[in-house]
């Protein structure tokens, strides 16, 4: 083991309780994500430049300084990206962190062009015995990895706006369309692995209230977030909507965790974990 290795702990929020949110400090292809996308996983990895789902509403093009247009072009590997993924993987492995690693906040692990290298990084990172989640809006081209998930190990996630594929269409436009992402969580769940689906943006509160309607059987857990800087932000009414989707959760059994953003509205002692345990 490398004693040099300074260990960073995670975002300062003490209902991490995983015991896996470390990350290497000097490590930058497998990271700690800070702030709103720690809330999402303890670690993440991004094998690719840029998308080609197209999304209205991403943020990726500005936080990366890329021009959006070349963004939505499509997704390519990133230079040295394989070797840096193993390089990093077995000094976590000597270090004896085993934590969950998340692809991807910058891209999507299954965009529409090659993604063998998403198969290649699930490969990698089980052999150093680390964990993963895909957070994809590529749907059933995901199910070509199955095989790769490990049951109270790994995770299939998806983001979804709505289950209207005209709506869908319009903020997602290269994206799967709802029906596509319901099935392969459908499959994940059916597998035993676990799922979760991000409601982040909310672009419309009675859409995502129906999500969950449609799919608490074979998701276990939702992460529940607002729209920032869109046209619905603030003619929304976020209380109301927080109140709503607690109630539904409750009454249907639905695991969720009510993202920061939204935390000011929950009821005075209100119990809201960041990371449950995977199990069905
Ligand atoms: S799938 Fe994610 S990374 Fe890709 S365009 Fe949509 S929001 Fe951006």
């Amino acid at each position: 083991m490398n004693r040099q290795i300074a260990i960073v702990e995670l975002d300062a929020d003490d209902q991490v309780d995983d015991g896996h949110g470390q990350a290497l400090a000097s490590a930058k292809t497998i990271y700690a994500p800070r702030g709103q996308a720690g809330e999402y996983s303890p670690l993440a990895t991004n094998p690719y430049r840029g998308c080609g789902h197209g999304c209205a509403y991403c943020y990726v093009p500005s936080v990366l300084r890329m021009d959006r247009a070349e963004f939505d072009k499509g997704a390519t590997l990133r230079p040295g990206y394989l070797d840096n993924l193993r390089r990093e993987a077995k000094r976590y492995q000597a270090a004896g962190l085993h934590g969950q690693v998340m692809l991807s906040f910058t891209t999507d692990p299954y965009h529409p062009g090659d993604t063998s290298a998403t198969r290649e990084t699930l490969q990698v990172l089980a052999e150093h015995d680390l964990g993963f989640c895909t957070l994809t809006k590529g749907g059933t081209r995901s199910l070509r990895d199955i095989d790769l998930f490990r049951r109270d190990r790994d995770a299939f996630a998806s983001t979804l706006t709505s289950l209207d594929d005209a709506f869908s269409l319009k903020w997602e436009r290269g994206a799967a369309l709802p029906g596509d992402r319901l099935a392969a969580l459908k499959r994940f769940h059916s597998k035993g692995i676990f799922t979760w689906v991000s409601l982040e943006p909310t672009l419309d509160v009675e859409s995502s209230l129906a999500i969950v309607q449609e799919a608490h059987g074979f998701v276990d857990l939702w992460k529940i977030g607002r729209a920032n800087y869109l046209p619905m932000t603030g003619r929304t009414d976020w209380e109301s909507y927080t109140h709503r989707m607690i109630e539904q959760c409750e009454r249907l059994g639905a695991a969720h965790y009510i993202k920061k953003d939204l935390q000011k509205y929950l009821p005075e002692g209100y119990t809201n974990l960041m990371r449950v345990p995977q199990h069905h």
